[in-house]
């Protein structure tokens, strides 16, 4: 039985749920309020909780829906922008959810006051999860709307340096854009090349490519390896400092 159950909504976003207690729920980033409670029904769970990452519509869309359906409880970090907000958690705040304890990491970078949620390990839960909004994707980052490339960098590091088995869910399928930038940026790096047929192979299938790993993206995410001499050098930057890079490179995959 997964636990998490992953909900396509929108096009490109991913909603998530996540059941504990037999019959309990939390879902993350519910855009879309009617396919939430569609899955509910169906997996016959009762809604606890909803997790936001950031404000974006296409992040609380069904926050009030499911508020007034369910009453549960809303949680996220920003008391002016989120709609119906009855807990707002900071950094490092521990939520606790059935055996498990969720930490809040603050992430500012896409938004000012975007967080990422992990769940970390338990006895007989030895894989953390990580639930990253639009902070850090498949193959890719968020866009700077609201931040510098600094702030986005250190959130992308707290995030890289979870360990390495920790399973990642984020906010969109962006991943064949990802990794289509990723090996145009990179075309001679062999792991992108044979990660970007992986992805394609997936899509193919029609299946997700979520859950993604913090070691696969350290190792794959060409944001989060722009301190690399490899990524530096294809950028023709062999002297910058690993953020600079970052901004270079997210600059690119602006008008990509
Ligand atoms: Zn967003």
């Amino acid at each position: 039985m997964d636990s998490v159950i992953i909900i396509p909504a929108l096009g490109d976003n991913f909603i998530y749920l996540y059941r504990y207690n037999q019959s309990d729920a939390f879902t993350a980033d519910p855009s879309d309020g009617s396919l939430v409670l569609r899955a509910m029904k169906q997996h016959g769970l009762n809604l606890k909780m909803i997790l936001l990452t950031h404000h974006h519509w296409d992040h609380v869309g069904g926050t009030e829906e499911l508020k007034q359906k369910t009453g549960c409880k809303v949680i996220g970090a920003d008391r002016r922008r989120i709609p119906g907000i009855d807990l707002v958690v900071a950094d490092e705040q521990i939520l606790p959810v059935g055996d498990r304890n969720v930490r809040v990491i603050a992430t500012p970078g896409h938004t000012r006051t975007s967080v990422c949620y992990y769940m970390e390990p338990s006895a007989g839960n030895e894989k953390g999860i990580l639930w990253t909004g639009d902070t850090l994707f498949v193959g890719g980052c968020g866009r700077l709307l609201e931040c510098n490339a600094q702030s986005m960098w250190d959130s992308l590091q707290k995030l890289a340096s979870l360990p390495d088995d920790t399973l990642v869910y984020c906010g969109h399928d962006y991943t064949l854009e990802n990794y289509e930038f990723a090996s145009g940026i990179e075309p001679g790096n062999q792991i992108v090349k044979e990660r970007l047929d992986q992805v394609r192979m997936l899509q193919n299938q029609g299946k997700l490519s979520v859950p993604s790993s913090v070691l696969l993206e350290r190792s794959t995410n060409c944001f989060l390896r722009a301190g690399t001499p490899e990524l530096k050098a294809a950028l023709g930057m062999p002297d910058a400092r690993a953020v600079e890079v970052f901004a270079e490179l997210r600059l690119r995959k602006d008008v990509f």
